[in-house]
């Protein structure tokens, strides 16, 4: 497979998620970094979406709650190519009914290869990363020739 080149834009389209015991780190995180922030597109999950809408004081996209959907939409959205940065403080510590949906919206970045930064010493050298301000272009295997892969239809 070869790889494309899938340039980011300087204005980026950040996915904020947060576990419970970790919502007070994202959002006192964000608010550090919030003149950094502002000029991207930030997207969270619902109720870290709401924690943050009302401590930034900018308006943030709420997709749903991550245990009823939110964090398969972000995953979704990562897939479509409308989220292309991910800060997820994901909890180590406690078994969560959607684990499920926190591997897979693990996977969806690894898969369509997007910084993503799971806890807050990561996240602090991502957003200060001269990267940001640059240009950058994320590498991708060229997933076509996963598309039309041969597949056997049994002896028809
Ligand atoms: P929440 O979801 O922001 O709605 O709490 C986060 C999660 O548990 O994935």
């Amino acid at each position: 497979m070869k790889d494309k080149r899938v340039p980011m834009e300087h204005d980026k389209k950040i996915g904020l998620v947060a576990h419970d015991n970790k919502k007070k780190d994202l959002v006192e995180w964000a608010k550090f970094n919030r003149d950094l922030l502002a000029h991207h597109r930030i997207y969270a999950t619902g109720t870290t979406g709401q924690m943050l809408e009302e401590e930034l004081g900018f308006d943030v996209v709420k997709l749903q709650s991550g245990p009823l959907g939110g964090d398969q939409q972000i995953g979704a959205k990562i897939a479509d190519g409308e989220i292309d940065f991910l800060i997820f403080f994901w909890d180590p510590l406690e078994p969560m009914p959607h684990d499920p949906d926190v591997k897979a919206l693990l996977r969806m970045a690894v898969v369509w290869n997007i910084p993503i930064a799971c806890n807050r010493s990561s996240a602090d050298f991502m957003i200060s990363s001269p990267l940001m301000d640059s240009e950058y272009h994320r590498l991708l295997p060229d997933y076509d020739t996963y598309r039309s892969r041969e597949i056997s239809r049994g002896d028809q």
